[in-house]
């Protein structure tokens, strides 16, 4: 796709008067986006979402999903909600824990009528190699083998703010979601964390969240050995003193544009379409088992085929919104010495890099930063 080309996002946003729900305004923006256009009929339609860390509560109400499965299913297809195992301790590191978070959290078969799959197998090791097409970092790509084996494949993302990759919109659900832990790993593993001992308070937090056994304590101070860790940045999101940072800024680059890449792998060669909700926009992502004040408000529902499209569509929106008081982002713009980086993502995770994801995105194909919006009402 050239850069030239403009793809077309829908968006409708989260006014519901009586008379109408936001549920069926979701049917009416994902109908008129076109998803009617692919054929499902007899086809397995994976539909990837991320079920949300438990008590974290920002995640997508399972009633979202099941409006989409339903359309899904009034095509004539299977639809399936899944996503893949996390690199990072949790509730959601192999198939039994993640099906519970799932459940836990409002996704049964009762809820959203149609079942959750994890789509790479109990310990995260059932995953396929999907050849990259334009790829330069990565050759194959390992991918969740129901996701791969699924004819059809939709994104269903919430729109939020990320602390590696400034945002997680559909390239980062499509990319990092659908990846197995080892393609979980391959993406991450370019930027190891270091922790400035200045900031430590030796609160062993951190460590505790290290799946990797990879941070150790000498007189109180945290320190991380690189030949353990895989450099998955959960210990960055998870210290409360900013003592652990990402001492390689091309790290995070370079995990945008493995993501993008990951997500071409995904879409290649078959129907897909995506969808986010721009609601909840906490500044770190739904794998944390918290969520804090939004930064900024809710803005409304975007859908189209191109997730490239989609993503910064979304970015624009968030920035033209203000700050919401009493959120990281506020905090932080108050702080002494704030410099202003000039957007949103930028200013609550520094490190971030974020547009690197897109610019490669555009360039390896997966679909243009160029949009035009149709607004649905
Ligand atoms: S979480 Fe932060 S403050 Fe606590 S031990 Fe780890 S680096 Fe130090
Ligand atoms: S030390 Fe490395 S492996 Fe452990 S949580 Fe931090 S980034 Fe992840």
């Amino acid at each position: 796709m050239s850069e030239q080309t403009v793809s077309t996002v829908y968006f409708t946003n989260f006014q519901a008067r009586p008379g109408t729900s936001v549920l069926q305004k979701l049917e009416r923006l994902i109908r008129a986006a076109g998803i009617g256009a692919i054929d499902m009929e007899k086809k397995m339609v994976a539909i990837k979402i991320h079920f949300g860390e438990p008590g974290n509560l920002a995640y997508l109400r399972p009633n979202y999903a099941k409006v989409v499965a339903d359309v899904v299913k009034s095509l004539g297809g299977m639809p399936f909600l899944t996503d893949c195992n996390t690199l990072y301790v949790g509730r959601r590191k192999n198939a039994l824990d993640h099906m519970d978070a799932a459940y836990e959290n409002g996704f049964s078969p009762f809820s959203t009528g149609c079942h959750v799959i994890i789509a790479d197998g109990l310990k995260g090791t059932d995953d396929v190699e999907v050849p990259v097409r334009g790829g330069e970092y990565v050759q194959t790509a390992k991918i969740g083998r129901a996701i791969m084996d699924a004819d059809v494949f939709i994104s269903l993302s919430h729109f939020k703010g990320h602390e590696s990759t400034g945002f997680g919109g559909a390239i980062k659900n499509i990319g990092m979601g659908c990846g197995s832990r080892r393609g979980k790993m391959e993406q991450h593993n370019a930027g190891k964390p270091t922790v400035d001992p200045k900031l430590c308070r030796g609160c062993h937090v951190c460590a505790k969240n290290c799946a990797h056994d990879a941070i150790s304590f000498t007189e109180g101070k945290a320190s991380i050995d690189h030949s353990k860790c895989v450099g998955c940045g959960r210990c960055i999101g998870a210290c409360n003193f900013d003592a652990v940072y990402n001492g390689n800024w091309a790290a995070n680059a370079q995990l945008n544009r493995k993501m993008a890449e990951y997500a071409k792998a995904v879409v290649d060669g078959r129907p897909h379409f995506h969808i986010s909700l721009v609601m909840d926009v906490s500044p770190y992502c739904d794998c944390h088992a918290e969520s804090d004040v939004p930064i900024v408000p809710d803005v409304g529902m975007f859908a189209s085929f191109d997730p490239v499209a989609l993503d910064q569509a979304c970015a624009d929106a968030c920035q033209a919104q203000p700050v919401i008081g009493g959120s990281l982002l506020d905090e932080r713009m108050r702080a002494p010495g704030f410099v202003d980086r000039g957007d949103i993502f930028t200013n609550t995770t520094p490190e971030s890099e974020w547009k690197s994801c897109l610019e490669h995105a555009e360039k390896i194909g997966l679909g243009s930063r160029a949009y035009e919006v149709k607004v649905v009402k």
